[in-house]
């Protein structure tokens, strides 16, 4: 569908917003469950000695250039023409292309109230949008079976899973061989806090320098030790620069 690199050993697609729609389009015809995952330093790091999220990643259908990082190091170390396709932001152009083509949307992830407020913000803001069912990321393992067929009676082809990474990756991996009429699946991690206004997305500024890690982590100190991996990317991207 797309050329696919690698970075560091990672897997990453050279698309830029355009390419990813139209790949949604291709995947809902394509009679299959399609995964979209996305991309960032910190995921590379992990996926170094995760064989298991490695291994996601390489069966995904889709893998966006959700962070600037992994764009930049996709450009130096194999000249490709790729650019950021944040995962925040393509969730809801898909929303956004649903209303015009008729794809019913199930979205699955974050607390009761989050969850309900993205839905009532993204039925506002896209009149006619087809938003089937959804539901906390909060659910026992034991209603699994349950959310699994009411996901299957929802008749949606897309579904979008909130539950932060790895454990949403996981989740496809364990249900999607089980959702017979999903066509499209997306990690999307933090954004239905995004859309429920709950968690702020950076301000432009940050975003147009490419700095929004930077604000999630000035804002939310907590992913400090997350972060630490970004330095260890830039190290590891520049010695494989060197190396070329
Ligand atoms: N979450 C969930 N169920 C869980 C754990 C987390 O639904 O068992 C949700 C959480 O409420 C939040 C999202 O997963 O909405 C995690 O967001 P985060 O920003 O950590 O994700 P990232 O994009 O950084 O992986």
């Amino acid at each position: 569908m797309v050329d696919r690199v690698e970075v560091l050993g990672v897997p990453v697609d050279c698309v830029d917003m355009h390419g990813a729609l139209d790949a949604v389009d291709l995947m809902i015809n394509s009679g299959k469950p399609n995964t979209i995952i996305a991309l960032n330093p910190e995921k590379v790091i992990k996926a170094q000695s995760d064989s298991k999220l490695l291994g996601w990643l390489r069966n995904a259908s889709l893998i966006i250039p959700d962070g600037i990082g992994v764009v930049v190091a996709a450009r130096k170390l194999n000249q490709v023409n790729i650019s950021r396709v944040p995962g925040s932001e393509l969730m809801p152009n898909i929303c956004e292309r649903s209303v015009s083509k008729g794809y019913k949307l199930f979205l699955y992830g974050a607390s009761q109230d989050t969850i309900q407020k993205a839905v009532d913000r993204l039925t506002e803001r896209y009149p006619g949008i087809q938003i089937v069912g959804f539901q906390n990321g909060y659910l026992p393992e034991n209603e699994m079976p349950d959310l699994i067929d009411r996901i299957n009676q929802s008749q949606a082809q897309i579904l979008f899973v909130a539950l932060g990474s790895p454990r949403q990756e996981l989740w496809m991996d364990n249900y999607l061989g089980e959702l017979h009429n999903i066509r499209v699946c997306q990690g999307v991690g933090g954004t239905f806090d995004v859309i429920a206004g709950t968690v702020k997305r950076a301000p432009n500024f940050f975003i147009n320098i490419h700095c929004e890690w930077l604000y999630r982590l000035l804002s939310q100190p907590s992913r400090l030790i997350r972060q630490t991996a970004l330095p260890v990317f830039a190290f590891k991207v520049l010695l494989a620069w060197l190396r070329k």
